[in-house]
């Protein structure tokens, strides 16, 4: 007999009817003879509701103690609603809160991780027939203190729970078909993914996130748990999200353990810099468009802005053998006079799905470098991913400051075991400020310094680029959320820096894991901006991310580009969803 762990989310329990075709589903699972374990939400907006009761009794900041045990009640009220149903309709269930499921987490209010679940009592209750009801969201401390998760903690209870379980599957329902290739309120013709990869849908964060919470993928990553996310409402098969690297997890550390849990390095590349580039619309496109040509695998794109305005810099990372060649194709194309070339670099990375919203891990693998002495030549993050390019001489020793630092041993580069596209999906974040720190001396440990300051404040750093230095100085420029956007400045102008604030800016991203194999698929996003003469601003790649930031006007029209130029257009509208 199987074991399925099926999660409701807030929509698909709102009323006693909702409740009731849930119960149906739930009955339909158990007549396939399958045991199954419930997760449930609060019902609707009840979460939100109770928060709002909270502050208008106690001002803005309630007791973060008395606030979990009040917001917990709200999962307390579906799971005993769901089970009494089941129990009525002749099906044998039990609701259980966070405490008697053995949901065991860290002592902080609010915002706890799950440690560990001890699974007698929900086995014990599995053995007697019944179908267990858990409530989402909540668990307790090891002194027994009710705690919460944070805001959509309940997928990240559904998933831990497999894990714990080892059930033979995750389902994750919610009001939605899946995930789709992009924002179907931005491109209507966006379409459902059939499947995805975690370390994708982990990039592809703006767009993943609203349907299954990060935390959750990263915990059915880590221990390989079978996830599909599926619409309340049919019974079409939804979106399969696959770790295909995964299963490496410790049950006894379940959201606690490695947030880094990847070294990587790569001494096979060379690096170009072109200096001082035109900023306007087709450089890019023609620069990769020729080396992709003539069969060039470019690795590491990184396109940072200039002081003054008007031009940029470009660096690329390509196989050694190949410098010369990609050295003549750019002298050919008389973009600029000042190109840099350097045959003896290394690409050192650290990769984890704990960077995700943690500032402090990039800022202490800079420190790291910094404090051994090494320059850091070139910087690109995406979501999990921070590579630095560093002197090939300084290899070893980088490998030594970060396996300190992060307790880890070098891993060999990910190959992905999985057939995948090259592009599966496109992304517009347009919450985003740039902010550029200029003049810095290109020293090590300067940039360690600067986002050490940001980090100390807990503001993450979406996009970090810092490109090629001319004339002894750097410019470091990276990417906030715009709400942290007045913090930062004061941080940054505290630290006497010259910073350089723009707030009109989009990132567009193109994720997929077949991109690393591929040829020339930067340099097809690249053209497809070109064409519709948008501009692109600054880049920035990882293995299985392409990320462009762009003027906030044109995002929507840039983001449809995309999405076509990579033939994700579906033939048939998503209903968007209902609430
Ligand atoms: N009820 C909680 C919230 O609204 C948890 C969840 O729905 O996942 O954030
Ligand atoms: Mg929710």
């Amino acid at each position: 007999m199987g074991l399925v762990v099926q999660k409701f989310g807030g929509t698909s329990v709102a009323d006693a009817e909702r409740i009731l075709q849930v119960c149906q589903r739930i009955e339909h699972t158990v007549s396939q003879g399958e045991r199954v374990v419930v997760v449930v939400s609060a019902m609707g907006k009840t979460t939100d509701s109770l928060i709002d009761l909270a502050r208008a009794v106690a001002g803005e900041c309630p007791n973060p103690r008395e606030m979990d045990l009040l917001l917990a009640t709200g999962e307390q009220v579906t799971t005993a609603l769901v089970s009494m149903a089941l129990q009525a309709r002749g099906q044998a269930a039990i609701a259980l809160t966070g405490r008697e499921a053995g949901i065991i987490t860290e002592p902080h209010h609010q915002r706890a991780r799950i440690v560990r679940i001890d699974i007698s009592r929900i086995k014990a209750e599995l053995e007697q027939g019944k179908v267990v009801v858990v409530t989402g969201f909540q668990g307790i401390t090891p002194s027994g203190e009710v705690t919460t998760l944070g805001r959509g903690g309940s997928d990240t209870s559904a998933v831990a729970l497999a894990a714990a379980l080892h059930a033979d599957r995750c389902e994750i329902y919610t009001d939605v078909p899946g995930i789709l290739t992009t924002d179907p309120r931005l491109v209507p013709q966006a379409s459902l993914l059939a499947e995805i990869t975690a370390a994708e849908m982990l990039e592809l964060a703006s767009l993943g996130a609203k349907v299954l919470h990060p935390r959750a993928v990263e915990i059915a990553r880590n221990f390989a748990v079978p996830l599909v996310v599926r619409s309340s409402w049919s019974d079409a098969p939804g979106t399969k999200i696959l770790s295909p690297n995964g299963a490496r997890g410790d049950l006894h550390a379940l959201e606690v353990s490695r947030l880094v849990d990847g070294i990587h390095i790569d001494r096979s590349q060379a690096k170009v810099a072109l200096l001082g580039v035109p900023d306007r619309p087709g450089i890019a496109a023609q620069l990769f468009s020729a080396l992709a040509a003539e069969g060039i695998l470019v690795d590491l794109i990184v396109q940072s802005i200039q002081h003054p305005r008007n031009y940029n810099d470009i660096a690329f990372t390509v196989p050694r053998a190949a410098l010369d060649h990609a050295l003549r194709l750019c002298r050919d194309l008389h973009q600029t006079e000042t190109i840099v070339a350097d045959g003896a670099i290394s690409i050192v990375s650290i990769s984890g799905v704990g960077i995700v919203g943690r500032p402090a891990i990039p800022a202490q693998m800079f420190s790291a470098l910094g404090q051994h002495d090494i320059n850091i030549e070139m910087i690109a993050t995406s979501e999990t991913k921070v590579s630095c390019v560093i002197a090939e001489q300084d290899s070893d020793r980088a490998l030594r400051a970060l396996g300190e630092i992060f307790q880890l041993e070098p891993t060999p580069a990910l190959i992905p075991s999985v057939e995948a596209p090259s592009v599966r999906g496109v992304a517009l974040d347009q919450n985003q400020t740039r902010l550029a720190v200029l003049n810095v001396p290109d020293r090590p440990g300067v940039a360690a310094q600067i986002l050490q300051s940001l980090a100390d404040k807990g503001i993450p750093l979406d996009m970090i680029i810092q490109s090629e230095p001319a004339q002894g100085v750097n410019n470091i420029a990276f990417t906030i959320k715009t709400t942290d956007r007045y913090e930062a400045e004061r941080t940054l102008q505290q630290t006497g820096q010259a910073v350089m604030v723009d707030t009109d800016v989009a990132k567009l991203s193109i994720v997929g894991l077949g991109m690393a194999q591929a040829k020339g698929i930067a340099a097809r996003m690249f053209q497809a901006l070109a064409e519709r003469d948008i501009n692109i601003e600054m880049i920035a790649t990882s293995e299985i991310k392409v990320s462009c930031i762009i003027r906030q006007s044109r995002a929507v029209e840039a983001l449809q580009a995309v999405h076509q130029a990579f033939a994700l257009n579906g033939s048939q509208e998503i209903p968007i969803e209902r609430s």
